[in-house]
C-alpha cells in the first residue's frame, strides 16, 4: 500500500509506503559511529550490481563519483495500483517517483569534505533529475533531499541524496507557494530587509544569500536562497550554481562543527508544478530533538536564537 491521505482537520499529509518496512538496511543504529566498513553497503563503489539499474552515472562500474537509481524500497511509485479511498476522506495514491543519488563511491566521504567543485557537480546533476521528473505527467511536486547522520533519519550511512517526485503538493510547500507569486513575492522582501538589518546574514556570494531565519524551527537553521527571484532550483545557470557551491561548501563547513558527529537534512525547496515560487535550500541541524510539545502544537522549541546562530556562521566571538 502506498498511500497518502490527508488529515481532515488541519490539511496535514501522511505518506503510508508499507513497503520501506522491509528496508535491509535497518542495521545502522545512532550507536555506530563514522568509519563503519563497507561489507554490506550497497552504495558503495563496486557493489553496482547491489542496486537497481543506474538511471546515470558518471564513470564506469568501481569508477564513478556519482550515480543515480531508482529506490529500491521508494515511497512512491510509477506502477502505484490505484487505490479506491473513501468518500469521507481526502486521499491519492501514491504515485510518483523516488530516486537516490549517491554522490560518493567512498563509504565513509561526507559532503563536507567535498570540494566547492565536487558540490558544483552534484547540484547540477540534481538539477538534471529534478528536471527529469518534472517532465512526468503525475508529478505535482518534487522534493530532494540529504540525510546526513542517523540523527537526521539516515538509514544507510554512506553520503547520498533522494529525490522524490509526489502526486500532491505537499502542505507546506502550497503555503509557500501562495506567499511567493509574481512581483510582490514575501521572499524577496524579506532578503531585501534581512540585507538591511543585518543580524541575521550567515553568509553571502555575489548571488546568494545565507540568512538563519526569523522564526526558524531548528538550532542553527540555515535557508541559503537566490538573491534574485527564481522560481525552481532546475533553472540555476552555471554562474549560479558555481556560486551556490562556494556558499554552501562555507557553510557546511561550520555546520559539521557544530557538534561531533552532527546530524543535519539539506533540502531543496522549489515551486509546485505551474506555480511561482521562490527556491531555495534549507539546512537543518539537528541539535536536542523533538518531544511532545512540538507534536502536539506545531510550535518548535529552539535554545538558539537566529540571531545568535548567523553570529555563529560569520564567525564573530560571543560576548
Ligand atoms: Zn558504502
Ligand atoms: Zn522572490
Amino acid at each position: 500500500m502506498s498511500e497518502i491521505r490527508t488529515n481532515p482537520f488541519t490539511g496535514e499529509m501522511t505518506l503510508y509506503a508499507e513497503n520501506r518496512k522491509n528496508r535491509p538496511y535497518e542495521f545502522v543504529h545512532k550507536t555506530q559511529a563514522k568509519n563503519t566498513n563497507n561489507e554490506n553497503c550497497p552504495f558503495c563503489g563496486g557493489h553496482e550490481t547491489w542496486t537497481t539499474d543506474a538511471v546515470y552515472q558518471d564513470g564506469p562500474d568501481g569508477a564513478w563519483q556519482m550515480r543515480v537509481f531508482p529506490n529500491m524500497f521508494p515511497a512512491v511509485k510509477e506502477d502505484c495500483e490505484e487505490t479506491k479511498g473513501e468518500p469521507f476522506y481526502e486521499m491519492a495514491a501514491g504515485r510518483g517517483r523516488h530516486e537516490v543519488l549517491v554522490d560518493t563511491p567512498d563509504h565513509n566521504e561526507t559532503i563536507d569534505e567535498f570540494s566547492e567543485e565536487r558540490i558544483e557537480k552534484v547540484l547540477h546533476v540534481l538539477q538534471d533529475r529534478l528536471n527529469n521528473f518534472r517532465a512526468r505527467k503525475h508529478t505535482q511536486y518534487v522534493q530532494i533531499f540529504k540525510n546526513c547522520g542517523p540523527s537526521a533519519g539516515m538509514s544507510v550511512r554512506h553520503s547520498h541524496w533522494q529525490i522524490t517526485g509526489l502526486p500532491i503538493i505537499p502542505r507546506r510547500a502550497a503555503l509557500m507557494a501562495e506567499k511567493m507569486q509574481g512581483d510582490d513575492c514575501l521572499f524577496c522582501r524579506m532578503l531585501t530587509y534581512e540585507k538591511e538589518q543585518g543580524k541575521r546574514i550567515a553568509g553571502e556570494t555575489e548571488r546568494f544569500l545565507a540568512i538563519t531565519p526569523y522564526a526558524g524551527r531548528f538550532p542553527y537553521e540555515l535557508w541559503l536562497a537566490p538573491k534574485v527571484h527564481q522560481r525552481d532550483f532546475g533553472d540555476m545557470n552555471e554562474e549560479e550554481r558555481k556560486d551556490l557551491a562556494h556558499l554552501l561548501w562555507e557553510m557546511l563547513q561550520k555546520v559539521t562543527r557544530l557538534k561531533e558527529d552532527v546530524g543535519y537534512n539539506i533540502c531543496v525547496m522549489d515551486g509546485p508544478r505551474n506555480t511561482d515560487f521562490h527556491w531555495h535550500i534549507e539546512i537543518l541541524p539537528r541539535i536536542g530533538g523533538f518531544a511532545g510539545f512540538e507534536y502536539a502544537t506545531d510550535c518548535f522549541i529552539n535554545m538558539t536564537s537566529p540571531e545568535r546562530a548567523a553570529r555563529y556562521y560569520r564567525g564573530e566571538k560571543e560576548e
